[in-house]
C-alpha cells in the first residue's frame, strides 16, 4: 500500500512538472507551491492532491424586470411598479429573500431599472437603500427595448452609454448607492461592453440570447474572463476571446450542461420548482469538480421578485432548503465562499495582477 502511494505520488509529480512547463512564470509558481507535500490526510483515489481545494465564489442574483412605464417611455411587462401595489410587494419578497440568505450568512447582487427604481423614489420606497445597507450590492439590469425601443442594436454606442448612465442615476438616487459597477441585459448589442464601460461599468454576467432563453454552452463554466468584444448572438468569438485589456469581466454562470438553463425555471415540463433546484445543486457540484487551484473559480444563479414564492406559509422555502442541504455545508467545509458579483471582480483583479507580478 505505502509502496503503491509513493509511486502515485510520484506519478503525480511529475505531471504537474509536465503541466507546469505549459505554464506562465506566475502560474507555473503557483503549480509548484501547489505540489509541496501537505500533512493533509490521504484519502482513498486522492492521492495526488495535495493543495487544499480550490474555492468556488457563489452568490444569487435577482433581476428586476422593468413591468410599467419606463423613465424613457416605452411600456413593457406584465405588471406596473409605478403602481404602489406591485412596488411595496415585490420590495417585501427581496427583504424576505434577502433576510433568508443572511441567514446563511449570504450576499447577493441586486439589478434594477425603471420603472422600478423611479417609482421607488416617487413613494420614498428605501428597499434599494435598505438592502446596500445589509451589504447586498445594487447592480443595474439593463433591458435594451425598455430603454432604447424597438431594434436598440441600431443605435450607437453614445446612444447606449447615455442611457444606461441615466438608468444609472435612478439606481443612486434610490439606492445611496455611489458606484455601480454590474449589470446585466443588452446581449445582443456587439458594442455592448464598449457603451457599458462608458457608462462607468465594468462587469457583466447573465448572458442569453433573449430571442431563444438560451446561453451556448461556450459561454458556460467557472472562470472569468474579459471578453475582446460583444456579439450579436450568432458569431461569438470576440466573447469568447480573452483579452487582457478588455474594460469589462464576464463572470460565467458556473458549470451547466443545458444551454436553456437560464429558462428551464419557468417550465413546468422540468418539473417545477424542486426539481429546478435539483439542477442547480447537479450544476453546482458539477462547478466545484471544475473549479481549478490558483483560478477565480464562480457560480451563481438569478431569481426575480416573486418566484420560487411557493407556500405563503412557509415563502422561499425551496431557496431556504437549498442553501441548507446543499450550500451551508460546502461554505463550512470552506469550498464554497458567498460574494457579490463585484468581491468575484475584485478577486479576479487580484488575480490577474499576481499573474504579472515576476
Ligand atoms: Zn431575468
Ligand atoms: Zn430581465
Amino acid at each position: 500500500m505505502k509502496r503503491t502511494l509513493l509511486i502515485l505520488g510520484f506519478l503525480a509529480l511529475a505531471l504537474l512538472a509536465c503541466q507546469a512547463a505549459a505554464l506562465t512564470p506566475a502560474q507555473h509558481a503557483s503549480a509548484a507551491s501547489a505540489a509541496t507535500p501537505t500533512h493533509a490526510p490521504v484519502t482513498e483515489g486522492n492521492t495526488t492532491d495535495e493543495a487544499p481545494p480550490p474555492v468556488l465564489l457563489f452568490t444569487i442574483g435577482i433581476h428586476i424586470e422593468p413591468l410599467g412605464e419606463t423613465a424613457q417611455g416605452y411600456k413593457g411587462g406584465k405588471g406596473n411598479y409605478n403602481a404602489p401595489g406591485l412596488l411595496q410587494k415585490h420590495a417585501n419578497d427581496m427583504d424576505l429573500l434577502a433576510s433568508i440568505v443572511e441567514s446563511h450568512g449570504g450576499v447577493m447582487t441586486i439589478q434594477t431599472q425603471s420603472p422600478f427604481t423611479t417609482a421607488a423614489i416617487a413613494n420614498n420606497n428605501t428597499i434599494l437603500a435598505d438592502l446596500a445597507a445589509r451589504g447586498h450590492e445594487i447592480g443595474l439590469h439593463f433591458h435594451e427595448d425598455a430603454h432604447l425601443g424597438k431594434n436598440p442594436e441600431r443605435l450607437r454606442g453614445e446612444e447606449w452609454c447615455a442611457i444606461m448612465q441615466e438608468e444609472i442615476g435612478y439606481i443612486q438616487q434610490a439606492s445611496g448607492v455611489e458606484r455601480v459597477r454590474y449589470w446585466s441585459g443588452g446581449n445582443l448589442y456587439p458594442d455592448l461592453f464598449l457603451a457599458a464601460s462608458c457608462a462607468g461599468l465594468d462587469i457583466n454576467s447573465d448572458w442569453k440570447n433573449p430571442k431563444t432563453q438560451s446561453t451556448p454552452l461556450e459561454l458556460v463554466g467557472v472562470n472569468p474572463w474579459r471578453p475582446s468584444g460583444g456579439t450579436d448572438g450568432e458569431d461569438l468569438t470576440a466573447f469568447t476571446t480573452h483579452d487582457p485589456n478588455g474594460p469589462v469581466i464576464f463572470l460565467p454562470e458556473g458549470q451547466y450542461d443545458q444551454e436553456n438553463f437560464a429558462s428551464m425555471r419557468r417550465s413546468q415540463e422540468s418539473g417545477g420548482d424542486q426539481a429546478y433546484f435539483d439542477y442547480l445543486a447537479e450544476s453546482l457540484y458539477a462547478s466545484l469538480e471544475a473549479a481549478q487551484p490558483g483560478m477565480v473559480n464562480v457560480f451563481h444563479f438569478t431569481v426575480h421578485p416573486g418566484e420560487f414564492r411557493g407556500d405563503p406559509a412557509r415563502p422561499f422555502e425551496v431557496i431556504d432548503k437549498f442553501l441548507t442541504e446543499v450550500v451551508d455545508p460546502l461554505v463550512a467545509e470552506g469550498r464554497v465562499q458567498w460574494a457579490t458579483y463585484s468581491q468575484m471582480a475584485d478577486l479576479y483583479i487580484q488575480w490577474e495582477a499576481q499573474q504579472t507580478t515576476p
